[in-house]
């Protein structure tokens, strides 16, 4: 648990966000604010259709608010250009989706690797980093098998690796375990809860898994365009 004195990892200010659809104006966020502290782990609950992908795609930068201000790590990320905000979202965040997203046509060892080229890392010292990243997901023996070889948690297990190998302090994960049955759901949950979370990463996870809410820090949850903590009805 965090107490005030901790630093702040990302800070979300009166953000507001709405989609142009058959030309009216849609609103999803409306002006929503909170601070998320650096190695807080937060669910993010909303119904579907209520705007927790719009959210996580804010706060990685993939895309811009109408109005309102993204901070991390003392940057507005909100008023970056594109290209540096490309450039800060592959240092700072690791990206876990629904459906995996792997590239299907690079074995496991290539998809991880991917990551480190973009980022002008060494061949050795990448090499190091995703063994070293396999290993930790139970994954050592499968880095030549392509993604479709996979099971889905597994899948899911090398897309977390895949997330962590560039070392970000901020792990944003859109319904992880969306796709996965009960028992794999468990083991993802077990993994961020035991890789992650030791290494002191922010994690904010848009789910709609009461396990998992039981198992972060804090639970926000998304109702009609504002944020509220609801944090004590899991406890
Ligand atoms: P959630 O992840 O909670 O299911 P989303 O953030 O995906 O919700 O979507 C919130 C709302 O915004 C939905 O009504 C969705 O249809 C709409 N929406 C999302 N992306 C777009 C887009 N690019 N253009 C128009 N509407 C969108
Ligand atoms: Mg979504």
């Amino acid at each position: 648990m965090n107490s005030g004195k901790s630093k702040v990892a990302i800070k979300i200010k009166n953000l507001s966000k709405s989609y142009i659809e058959a030309g009216r104006a849609h609103s999803i966020l409306l002006g929503t604010n909170t601070q998320i502290c650096e190695g807080e782990t937060v669910a993010l609950l909303g119904r579907s259709g209520s705007g927790k992908s719009t959210l996580l795609n804010l706060i990685s930068g993939i895309d811009i608010p109408d109005s309102g201000e993204i901070v991390i790590d003392d940057k507005i990320v909100t008023s970056m250009k594109e290209q540096d905000r490309t450039l800060f979202r592959r240092e700072n965040i690791g990206f876990v989706y629904q459906f995996f997203n792997l590239i299907p046509t690079l074995d496991v060892m290539e998809n991880l690797k991917l990551v480190l080229e973009l980022n002008n890392t060494s061949k050795a010292q990448s090499e190091k980093q995703c063994r070293a990243l396999l290993d930790a997901v139970g994954l050592r023996d499968r880095a030549n098998s392509f993604p479709d070889a996979l099971s889905g948690g597994e899948q899911q297990r090398v897309a977390i690796a895949r997330a962590l190998v560039h070392n970000p302090p901020i792990l944003l994960a859109d319904e992880p375990t969306g796709n996965l049955d009960q028992e794999t759901s468990t083991e993802i949950w077990n993994l961020l809860d035991t890789l992650v979370r030791p290494l002191g990463r922010t994690i904010v996870l848009a789910t709609h898994s009461m396990e998992a809410a039981r198992r972060c820090d804090r639970v926000l949850e998304l109702v009609q365009g504002e944020l509220h903590d609801v944090t004590g009805k899991y406890a």
